[in-house]
């Protein structure tokens, strides 16, 4: 027998896999109060979180269907941040979904403008050898869009500058375990500052990562 491609995820698992990683992030400490918001593909559209989403509100129902052009097919409003969402996923079409915080260490080296270099080799897991942090820009705007899109491109994250940081992933569980990842990443490179100066992988090391990376299909 011929093998078939596996079946689409319903409507359903989607907003139940997508609640379930909200709820993920906020027993993390990573979505406080109602700060970020989550995606994933839907058809030619997203599902994300609804403006003001909180753990305690948040249910499968909450999630906002949305199209690529941005208009929102279902009831209720989408989040502020749609725009980013949208835009990386029409740059990166490997981009299943997106997970987008406020957490605490990834905003702090945000607001110092300051990317994670290559201090440690779990860097390379987001596809490359940093981090970048993008410059600020208005919360929502096409700016900060754009500004998402193009170090999402490169980047399975990014830090956003006086804001926090976004990831993306083949499905929302993994692009929620990066987000964690993130989080866990920045808070040891302050950790390393704060011990010192970190030290870098060099150009060597990182051809050796990402020879080993590919042959265990690590990331
Ligand atoms: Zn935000």
């Amino acid at each position: 027998m011929a093998d078939t491609a596996p079946a689409a995820p319903t409507e359903a698992a989607l907003r139940a896999a997508l609640a379930e990683s909200y709820l993920y992030l906020s027993r993390h400490g990573l979505l406080e109060l109602n700060s970020g918001n989550v995606s994933c593909r839907f058809g030619d559209g997203i599902l994300i979180s609804p403006n003001g989403a909180s753990a305690e509100t948040i249910r499968p129902g909450s999630f906002v269907a949305v199209a690529a052009d941005g208009s929102a097919a279902g009831s209720g409003r989408p989040s502020s941040e749609t725009p980013m969402h949208l835009a990386v996923y029409a740059r990166v079409p490997e981009a299943g979904a997106i997970v987008h915080t406020h957490s605490d260490h990834c905003t702090a080296l945000a607001c110092c403008g300051l990317g994670i270099p290559g201090f440690h080799y779990l860097v390379g897991g987001f596809g490359g050898d940093d981090i970048p942090c993008v410059p600020y820009a208005t919360f929502g705007s096409a700016e900060l869009a754009e500004l998402a899109g193009a170090a999402l491109a490169r980047r399975k994250g990014c830090l956003l500058g006086n804001h926090g940081a976004i990831c993306h992933d083949r499905d929302i569980a993994a692009a929620a375990a990066r987000a964690h990842r993130l989080e866990s990443i920045a808070r040891q490179y302050l950790l390393a500052r704060q011990a010192g100066t970190p030290l870098t992988l060099t150009a060597e090391n990182w051809r050796d990562y990402h020879a080993m990376a590919a042959k265990f299909r690590y990331g």
